[in-house]
């Protein structure tokens, strides 16, 4: 039988930014949105601040004021609260994030051949033979690994299907478990009392929709729904309701890679092969990063209304300066065209460039992501949305048979790019460029 493990970071905003201040780990720390606008992440102990909101009462009255929680809240409204149990505020460091996350999943992907990166800090492995191992020590060995490595805690689930993994890691972040819930070696009794409580919303799939559609006909947990009649599923849902009950009981119906949900963030970043000392070159190297960040963000069907542009001075060369960096910017308006991401990156480099350092690696981060199908009308330029979306189909078209940048905006300017390859022993482009044409004296 196949068996999958799914590892996941715990509040990994936060945890990214306590693994590098300790000192942090017993009080409550949040990390805030982009231009510090509520909150995306928050620790266990800012989470247990959650007891002191309560939502308003329904307009009737009768229900009792329902506890809510200080995810998503805007940050001004819980100032105070968080400030009164001396919560540490980071504003998001992409940057950071990123990087973090590429650690996070090479440490994973030791510990199995086959391995799907799922998400900034999500990996499922395929343990499909690692059944002779106890799979709650080898859990808690890539927890361990993961925590001396890079200081994040994480939790493990494992099962014979990813719906089950997903699962079992959603219960082991509960507690109880220390961190690893291995549903393989479980009875089914034992099994069916654990998901009786897990409510149908936190089933991987079951977005808000379904959910209400699932309680209309009475399936409220994973149980009800593991249980449910396969026949009346078929009829009344898609075929992902029914794929979910099957996972529910074992069987597994997804492979590794086989759901291609799309990226939550984009990132293109390099350290250049020249430092950078010009603020024209740093420009045009963000305004490549971007422009290639946004081809990505097209060819997955997405659109950004977050810009984040980072640059940092070389840490092993101190003499050249000691410098980082970054910046976000939000669009209006969510898009995927490169000329307007560009401005923002544009803006961005402006806001960010200091004079006297040698740049040594940039890099832009579009996040924010939604679906350009489930995009709001922006009812004042549909023209230009439209002429928008034409021209950037033409220019991916174009690209992708002519080759990489056949055709891109006159900031990138491909003919003159010093920071793009290390080209220490490289002669001359004598032929090619103008500032290099051999000189006769
Ligand atoms: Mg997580």
């Amino acid at each position: 039988m196949a068996i999958f493990a799914l590892i996941d970071a715990n509040s990994f905003y936060a945890s990214c930014e306590i693994a590098f201040q300790p000192g942090l780990v017993n009080r409550p720390v949040v990390v805030l949105s982009n231009n510090d606008g509520c909150i995306v992440a928050a620790n266990a102990h800012a989470k247990a601040l959650n007891r002191y909101l309560t939502k308003p009462l329904g307009s009737g009255g009768y229900r009792a004021a329902q506890p809510t929680s200080i995810m998503f809240q805007p940050y001004f409204k819980v100032e105070r609260l968080l400030k009164a149990h001396k919560t540490k505020v980071f504003s998001s460091n992409y940057e950071l994030y990123a990087d973090m996350s590429q650690r996070l999943h090479t440490l994973i992907g030791q510990f199995a051949p086959k391995q799907e990166i799922y998400s900034i800090d999500e990996s499922f492995l395929d343990l499909t033979g690692f059944e002779k191992h106890n799979l709650t020590d080898y859990g808690q060995q890539i927890r361990q690994t993961i925590l001396r490595g890079l200081g994040l805690p994480v939790a493990v689930g494992i099962g014979h299907s990813k719906t089950l993994a997903k699962l079992a890691n959603h219960l082991a972040k509960k507690g109880d478990f220390s961190g690893v819930l291995d549903l393989t070696v479980l009875s089914e009794p034992a099994i069916n009392l654990l998901l009786k409580n897990v409510a149908i919303g936190d089933v991987w799939g079951i977005g808000k929709q379904l959910r209400q559609q699932l309680q209309a006909v009475g399936i409220h947990t994973a149980l009800d729904l593991k249980l449910a009649d396969p026949h009346k599923l078929s009829k009344r849902f898609s075929v992902n309701i029914l794929r979910s009950h099957l996972e529910l009981n074992h069987q597994a119906c997804l492979q590794l890679d086989e759901v291609d949900e799309p990226k939550q963030q984009i990132l293109r970043s390099r350290s250049f092969g020249q430092a950078i000392s010009e603020r024209h070159d740093l420009r045009q190297a963000l305004v490549n990063f971007a422009s290639r960040a946004a081809e990505k963000l097209r060819a997955q069907g997405s659109v950004c209304q977050a810009v984040t542009v980072f640059c940092t001075t070389n840490p092993f060369k101190p003499e050249q300066g000691a410098y980082r960096n970054s910046c976000s910017l939000r669009l209006a308006l969510a898009t995927d065209d490169t000329r307007l991401i560009a401005e923002q990156v544009k803006i961005g480099v402006d806001k960010l460039w200091r004079e006297d350092f040698l740049y040594h690696k940039a890099g832009v981060i579009l996040s924010e992501l939604s679906q350009k199908s489930q995009q709001q009308n922006d009812l004042f330029a549909p023209a230009l949305n439209e002429k928008s979306a034409q021209l950037m189909a033409v220019m991916d078209q174009i690209n992708q048979k002519m080759g990489k940048h056949s055709l891109h905006l006159a900031s990138q300017d491909h003919a003159n790019q010093r920071w793009a390859m290390r080209q220490n022993h490289h002669s001359p482009r004598y032929t090619t460029n103008w500032q290099e044409l051999l000189t006769v004296s």
